[in-house]
């Protein structure tokens, strides 16, 4: 066994070794990231700045060059040109696992195309900590990263994830989260759970379990600050999978009519009860009352 250890531990000449860094907390570096980063020829980084300011706590002063996403086509090039020549690499980003949700995800694909060895040295990925914290399953998750800035684009993008039942993963920068709760509330339903994961491994590390709802309200009266990660529960499967009232949603709206309630409180209770938007049993609701020329009936 020791042996195994130290000879994944050597490092290779012409590798690209990614390495995770820590998401706020020094402490959660790894020994095998600190050796592979004291070895290497050189570092390539996705701000400098911030990474040489990580080494030098460890002691460590390194080679770097930047790689980022402004100039990841060249530099990229140039450092499968240096892998080539036989020097190793490691490539670390802001912060967490390089390839999720960074320019990590382009060198590795070059790196490949080219033939050079590519290798991780894992460690914390602000995802999978914020997943295993949110309380919500975990079993089968999607991550979708950071979903498209352009509020007609994010709104399209959730209304997709609408029938999603798989517990989702989002990234979320503090000044747009109140606004992609709004998004998220109109697409999924107020009445959905989530966990907003906030400054993971930091001193001021809170996991908010509560509802699209009651998260609205928190941040109608308090600023966001810090780094997000927001957990939503999927969509309920047997509500998915349409109980015998709700197979047909449209007959479910009418009746709820003829009982007095109405029309756009008995599309919003539909909604809810098949964790859809309003307007997909709105649309469906009106298909049904007009006729084949469009009029309604
Ligand atoms: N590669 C990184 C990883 O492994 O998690 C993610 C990089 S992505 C550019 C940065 C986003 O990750 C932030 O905007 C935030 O959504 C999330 N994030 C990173 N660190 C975090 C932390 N300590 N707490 C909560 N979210 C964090």
């Amino acid at each position: 066994m020791k042996d195994i250890i130290t000879e994944k531990n050597a490092i290779s000449a012409g590798t690209l070794y990614l390495v995770a860094t820590p998401i706020g907390n020094l402490s959660d570096i790894s020994e095998r990231a600190l050796k592979t980063l004291s070895e290497v020829d050189f570092v390539a980084a996705e701000d400098t700045r911030n990474s040489r300011k990580l080494l030098s706590c460890f002691g460590i002063s390194k080679p770097m060059i930047s790689y980022f996403e402004h100039n990841k086509k060249a530099r990229g090039e140039e450092i499968v040109a240096r892998l080539s020549s036989g020097e190793s690499c490691a490539l670390v980003t802001d912060a967490g696992m390089p390839g999720i949700s960074d320019p990590g995800e382009d060198i590795v694909r070059l790196c490949i195309e080219n033939g050079i060895p590519v290798t991780l040295v894992p460690g914390p990925c602000a995802a999978v900590t914020a997943l295993v914290l949110s309380g919500l399953p975990t079993a089968k998750f999607i991550f979708e990263g950071f979903l498209p800035q352009k509020a007609s684009e994010r709104d399209k993008r959730i209304e997709e994830l609408s029938h999603e039942t798989r517990t989702i993963v989002l990234y979320e920068a503090p000044h747009r989260l109140k606004s992609t709760l709004k998004s998220l509330g109109k697409g999924f339903g107020d009445d959905r759970k989530l966990s907003i994961c906030r400054e993971l491994t930091k001193i001021n590390e809170e996991i908010f379990r509560t509802t699209i709802a009651q998260a609205c309200d928190y941040y109608s009266e308090n600023d966001p600050r810090g780094e997000y990660v927001l957990i939503v529960a999927g969509a309920d499967e047997t509500k998915s999978e349409l109980s015998p009232a709700l197979s047909d949603p449209v007959a479910e709206v009418k009746s709820l009519i003829l009982d007095g309630i109405p029309k756009n409180e008995a599309i919003k209770q539909v909604a809810r009860q098949l964790g859809v938007p309003k307007n997909t049993v709105y649309q469906q609701f009106i298909n049904s009352t007009e006729d084949e020329n469009g009029n309604a009936q």
